[in-house]
């Protein structure tokens, strides 16, 4: 598309990343009663592809957080627009998120989630912008490390499009800072 400044994580890259977040979860929680939260919209394509190479019996449930409006910045404030339905006391959660930038909205989640006695909470990103932190928060599942470059595709947006793109590509700088 004719947003696209250039691919940075291709379709074999994405593949091979999930394959092994896929394989980690399914060790790590066989036998144990998890529920998966994927975060909405972001999240959602990561989601569907992670989901399928997790190999043990797992509830899936989405939350819907709104963090960035239309704009690439952070705004660092964190509204839920949709909450799980699934009781999570005594059980492991797993949030899936698309992105790491700040660090703010996982470490919202997090806090948020722990109130409801959780056996535990963890969190998976696809990808990971670690220069860009925030807050300190531990990644447990973590994808793939990027640059601090505004990114479309693979589940994330700009302005509400985009998100069917299927690498992760950097949008080009004369879309988002032209008046
Ligand atoms: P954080 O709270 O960690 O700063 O950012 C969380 C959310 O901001 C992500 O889940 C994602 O929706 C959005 N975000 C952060 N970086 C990018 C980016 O490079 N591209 C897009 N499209 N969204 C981003
Ligand atoms: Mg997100
Ligand atoms: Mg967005």
């Amino acid at each position: 598309m004719d947003v696209v400044e250039r691919i940075l994580v291709s379709k074999e890259q994405l593949d091979k990343q999930v394959e092994e977040l896929g394989a980690r979860i399914s060790r790590d929680y066989e036998g144990q009663e998890l529920v998966i939260i994927g975060v909405l919209k972001g999240g959602f394509i990561f989601l569907a592809d992670l989901a399928r190479k997790i190999t043990i019996p797992v509830d899936l449930d989405f939350m819907s957080v709104s963090s960035y409006g239309n704009s690439s910045k952070s705004s660092g404030i964190v509204k839920i627009i949709k909450d799980v339905d699934t009781d999570i006391t005594g059980k492991h959660v797993l949030i899936v998120e698309d992105i790491i930038d700040t660090g703010l909205t996982l470490n919202h989640l997090v806090e948020l989630l722990k109130t409801r006695g959780p056996l535990s909470v963890k969190v998976c990103a696809a990808l990971d912008k670690p220069s860009r932190r925030k807050v300190d928060l531990k990644v447990d599942y973590k994808g793939i490390e990027i640059p601090d470059e505004f990114v479309i595709g693979y589940g994330l947006d700009y302005a509400g499009k985009y998100r069917n793109i299927q690498e992760v590509c950097v949008l080009k700088r004369e879309v988002y800072t032209k008046k």
